[in-house]
């Protein structure tokens, strides 16, 4: 077993070291090679934020600010009179 793991390899086994539920002797590898390679440290921290990206991209848009809301109960109004009123 390698010391220090490639690049592919750690960009393969970030997801299970950021769990923590790679041996230590792989973490360890892992560690040191983030603390080596700033491209890998790069892809970890891009990983690291995709929770809280998706969280905000799959959140309910805010609510409509006023002038929205009052002009769609205008226009739903107008679609409830009958025509001709
Ligand atoms: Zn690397």
């Amino acid at each position: 077993m390698k010391l220090l793991p490639s690049c592919h390899d750690v960009q393969t086994d970030l997801t299970e070291y950021a769990e923590g539920t790679l041996p230590v002797s792989r973490r360890l590898g892992i560690r040191l090679h983030l603390w080596m390679c700033w491209v890998c440290a790069a892809f970890a921290r891009g990983l690291e934020a995709l929770p809280g990206i998706a969280k905000t991209a799959l959140a309910p848009p805010p609510e409509a600010p006023g002038a929205a809301t009052d002009a769609l109960a205008q226009v739903q109004l107008a679609l409830r009179k009958p025509p001709g009123t």
